[in-house]
């Protein structure tokens, strides 16, 4: 059999990612989540620690030894060479990690998470990409309401990353996530179909 085709899926923070991944999944999707593989690879033990506390001392340490993931991201959101740094000792980790775990993937198709795909290689090991699109207003509504934090700050997030433009001339495939979770639900649910169906075709007619 071929391998299973492999789906990046991107958007906005707070746009409805997980929503729909989570959704995916329970239609029996495999899903690999780079946020879920950013966290492992700051876990304890691993290789990254030696070099973030190469590259950033102790400071960026608790006690325990352990990634002080809040006094790091101050550093990183207020100085960007500092930012650079980091993400060119984690990027290769996690990129490497993410084609690990699709390369083992079984089923018919894998759903791999990618909150910043437009930019990333991993790009280039994706047969298509599915953007989960909302309006800005809805998106800043719905990460306040999520996380703690002011209307500023949520800005200030939306404007740091890549913007809806960016992200819908990426797209091979939109789901349009500015209404309820059973609209989203219904998207999600043809997506799978569609999915379903390619993944019977033979690579080359994907
Ligand atoms: P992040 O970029 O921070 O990882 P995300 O893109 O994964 O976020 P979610 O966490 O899925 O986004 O959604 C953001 C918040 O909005 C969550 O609290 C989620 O429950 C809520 N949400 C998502 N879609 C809808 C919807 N259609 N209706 C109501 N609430 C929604």
């Amino acid at each position: 059999m071929s391998r299973p085709l492999r789906i990046g899926l991107t958007g906005g923070i707070a746009s409805g990612k997980t929503a729909v991944s989570d959704r995916f999944a329970e239609l029996g999707a495999t899903v690999i989540d780079t946020d879920v593989i950013a966290r492992q690879v700051v876990a304890s033990g691993q290789p990254a620690l030696a070099e973030i506390r190469a590259a950033f001392g102790d400071d960026v340490f608790n006690d325990d030894g352990a990634l002080d993931r809040g006094a790091m991201r101050q550093l990183v959101f207020a100085d960007d060479a500092s930012r650079k740094q980091l993400e060119a000792i984690l990027h290769p980790k996690i990129q490497a990690e993410t084609l690990r775990q699709a390369r083992a993937a079984v089923g018919p198709y894998t759903i791999v998470v990618v909150p910043l795909l437009a930019g990333s290689p991993l790009r280039e090991h994706v047969d298509r990409v599915l953007v989960v699109d909302c309006d800005e207003e809805t998106q800043i509504r719905r990460l306040l309401a999520r996380d703690d934090g002011s209307e500023e700050q949520a800005r200030r997030i939306l404007a740091a990353q890549a913007s809806r433009d960016e992200r819908l001339a990426i797209a091979d495939d939109v789901i349009e996530n500015n209404a309820s979770l059973a609209a989203l639900d219904e998207q999600v649910s043809a997506f799978h179909d569609r999915y379903l169906a390619l993944a019977n075709l033979p690579v080359s007619q994907r």
